[in-house]
């Protein structure tokens, strides 16, 4: 089919996610049929950079021939069989695999295959905790403001952000919000609803979707001792920062803290298939031992939990993590980003450079000397990037904030092509 046929289905068709359909009707999108590597390569054959890791989840790039090889292996043997009542093969090598690189204590696995879908199940794990220990009063949770976890009711209840979810707030439950970043905020809150509290869900280090909000060194370290004094339970979102993307192979491993549940997705395959996990204790899961009849088994479950074709790709991707010693790689060429975006915060336009390993989130405003922001309705953020693929490179902000993301396997001559082509664009802004 042509570029222009395409085109057409889709706007034809499909809705697209966390996109205002209007400007999309009215737009030319790319259509994207192959890739190579750290590139993406569009229907006329244009190759880009994929400068925001096709959404914050691909690792070694695209096409691996490691990962690709161990997906038609598992291809030769089953691609699907339910985890209700059945064990897999893959599933089980993979518990296995991520049980020696998951902080201390995490002994059990829950899969699923989207970032909400493991941040719903520790929500529901950790009510359904209290009340198999005969505390059902624990039902509430504390969140951060500016935190996202996911578009699913629970997700968006803990982590909600007006610009996405203000039409669904009658349908969220009551949480209670801590200030980003401030610790008294928190402890205000233990302190007068501690007794009544599940647990606290925080993205640990870097709040990403909030912007690339990086927290003080110490803060996470702080909110494990607050949650272990008032006996709620720590929920450590690593859908994000998981998998290397921070220079660790888990953010909580920056404050050596261990969580009682945690959240992964996105980069647990490599960036190849849905899959996910959310990791218990092994206090968690005994809570939920008992005879059938007890009501205390967890009723959650996904059609695809724990698919082997998702479990396959993400063996073969813990492979590459050891043979290229990538967690060490990312912090090396961390240090050299962190260099070759020096030059950016001279900009007038550059209101703030945030980073953290891979996450890196520049915050564009109208005037940095006088901290004026942008007018929303620019869109600057949007046209920035949109300039930026003249320069062969795909990035997608956050609001004004450009977000480099990129493929944990990326090279420095990749990634001074992504920096030049921000400094470029955002010097040229009037
Ligand atoms: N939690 C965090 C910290 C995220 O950054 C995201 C996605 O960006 C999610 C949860 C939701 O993941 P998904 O889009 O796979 O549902």
């Amino acid at each position: 089919m042509t570029t222009n046929e395409l085109r057409q289905l889709d706007k034809d068709h499909i809705w697209h996610p966390f996109t205002p359909m209007k400007l999309w009707l009215e737009s030319d999108p790319l259509v994207i049929t192959a890739a190579d590597a750290m590139h993406l390569i569009d229907s006329d054959g244009n190759r880009y950079l994929d400068g925001v890791s096709s959404l914050w989840c691909n690792v070694h790039g695209h096409r691996v021939p490691e990962i690709d090889a161990a997906i038609r292996s598992q291809l030769d043997k089953v691609a699907h069989s339910t985890m209700l009542g059945l064990a897999n093969e893959p599933a089980s090598i993979l518990a296995g695999r991520l049980m020696k690189i998951v902080p201390n204590g995490l002994t059990k696995v829950f899969f699923s295959d989207s970032g909400a879908t493991s941040t719903e199940i520790a929500f529901k794990m950790a009510a359904q905790y209290w009340f198999n220990v005969g505390q059902p009063q624990k039902c509430e949770f504390v969140g951060f403001s500016d935190a996202y976890h996911g578009d699913t009711v629970g997700a968006m209840s803990i982590g909600r952000m007006p610009a996405f979810h203000q039409p669904y707030f009658p349908l969220l439950f009551k949480v209670h919000f801590a200030k980003n970043n401030q610790i008294d905020s928190l402890r205000q809150i233990l302190k007068e609803h501690g007794s009544r509290i599940a647990a606290i869900c925080i993205e640990p280090v870097v709040q990403g979707a909030g912007g690339m909000l990086i927290q003080p060194p110490g803060f996470l370290r702080e909110v494990r001792k607050l949650a272990d004094e008032y006996q709620v339970l720590l929920i450590a979102d690593e859908v994000a920062t998981g998998f290397g993307r921070t220079g660790r192979m888990f953010a909580c491993e920056h404050e050596q803290v261990s969580p009682d549940l945690m959240c992964a997705a996105k980069g647990i395959t490599g960036g190849y298939l849905p899959l996910a996990a959310t990791f218990a204790t092994q206090k968690i899961f005994d809570a939920f031992l008992g005879q059938p009849w007890e009501g205390k088994t967890f009723y959650h479950g996904h059609t695809y939990t724990g698919n082997p074709l998702a479990c396959a790709a993400a063996i073969a991707s813990l492979d590459l993590f050891e043979k290229n010693d990538l967690v060490r790689q990312v912090q090396i060429k961390s240090e050299k980003l962190a260099a070759m975006l020096e030059p950016l915060k001279n900009l007038k336009h550059v209101l703030d450079v945030r980073q953290k390993g891979f996450m890196v989130g520049i915050e564009v405003c109208e005037n940095r000397s006088s901290r004026r922001l942008f007018d929303p309705k620019l869109r600057m953020g949007a046209q920035i990037c949109q300039r930026i693929r003249k320069h062969g490179v795909i990035l997608r902000p956050l609001g004004d904030v450009i977000v480099i993301m990129p493929p944990l396997a990326i090279g420095l001559e990749d990634l001074q092509k992504i920096v030049t082509a921000i400094k470029t664009e955002v010097a040229a802004i009037s």
